[in-house]
């Protein structure tokens, strides 16, 4: 039987890894490599199709007109997940993607036990929210330390701010450059678990600076970017052109329907 009009019209991109490495403790980092227009097309944020670690055969779905995913009838063996891609070089051919093995669901579990020959797909992209702006408050979690350092590599040198970066500990930290002006000020958890009050509090902290030529992006665990998002708008004022905080995980949740 034929496709209604405005059912499925392209496959999904599927893209095979090529190299995997450790880039600290809890973070894998997967090199995937694809032709070059799907590369480009990759990112900066993804929807991911993570294939499930105990299922052999996934089938992958189908990309409708509109955007939407149109999934084969029966079990498919195939999770959606939200993902960034940290570094897209279309000449190359390599696209990475930056995974925390927080241990426990289809794509942590995926990228714990990726290999060279492994294959995902992306299903779309989408930009990562960010506007450009004299002072940038930049706020995350692990999870976010992609999309942080992909916006910190592109602002421009004037640009001042501030990068609250939550993280584990010491060992979790990594190298990322940006403007000198944007400090860049490591948050450690310690014995906390994730998505602790951490980060939440060390906004609630900082002074609202001066003026309105502001922007903040915040991407961490649910409820935490709830309270930081209304500390934004309530005693930084910030109007909704000013900010883009959204939730990447939420605790004890898996993120998707589809997965
Ligand atoms: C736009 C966007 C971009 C993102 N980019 C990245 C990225 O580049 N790298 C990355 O690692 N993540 C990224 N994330 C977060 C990622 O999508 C979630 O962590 C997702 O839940 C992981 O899927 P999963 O299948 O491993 O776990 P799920 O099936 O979603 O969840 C299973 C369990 O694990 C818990 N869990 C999920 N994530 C975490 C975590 N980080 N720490 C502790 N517990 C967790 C859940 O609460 C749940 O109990 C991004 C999210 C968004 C929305």
């Amino acid at each position: 039987m034929n496709p209604p009009e405005d059912a499925a019209v392209r496959p999904v991109d599927v893209l095979t890894v090529t190299a995997v490495r450790d880039v600290t403790p809890a973070v894998r980092r997967v090199t995937l490599t694809a032709a070059a227009e799907v590369v480009a097309a990759a990112g900066p944020t993804l929807s991911l199709l993570v294939p499930r670690v105990d299922d052999p055969a996934p089938r992958w779905p189908q990309v409708a007109r509109d955007g939407r995913i149109v999934w084969p009838q029966g079990s498919h063996g195939v999770a959606l997940r939200s993902y960034t891609a940290r570094r897209q070089d279309p000449d190359a051919g390599e696209l990475d993607i930056d995974f925390v093995l927080h241990g426990d669901g289809p794509a942590a579990s995926w990228a714990a036990a990726a290999a060279p020959g492994a294959v995902l797909a992306v299903a779309s992209a989408a930009p990562l929210g960010a506007a450009p702006a004299g002072w940038l408050l930049l706020a995350g979690d692990e999870t976010a330390i992609p999309a942080i350092s992909r916006i910190l590599a592109t602002a421009g040198p004037q640009t001042r701010g501030l990068a609250l970066l939550e993280v584990a500990g010491p060992e979790e930290e990594q190298d990322l450059s940006g403007p000198p002006g944007v400090e860049l000020r490591w948050l450690h958890r310690a014995d906390a678990a994730p998505g602790s009050s951490l980060l939440a509090d060390a906004v609630a902290a900082l002074p609202r600076p001066d003026g309105e030529d502001l922007f903040a992006w915040v991407g961490a665990e649910s409820a935490t970017v709830r309270v930081v998002r209304a500390d934004l708008r309530g005693r930084w004022g910030l109007r909704r052109h000013q900010h883009h905080a959204i939730g990447y995980w939420r605790q004890g949740r898996a993120m998707s329907p589809a997965g």
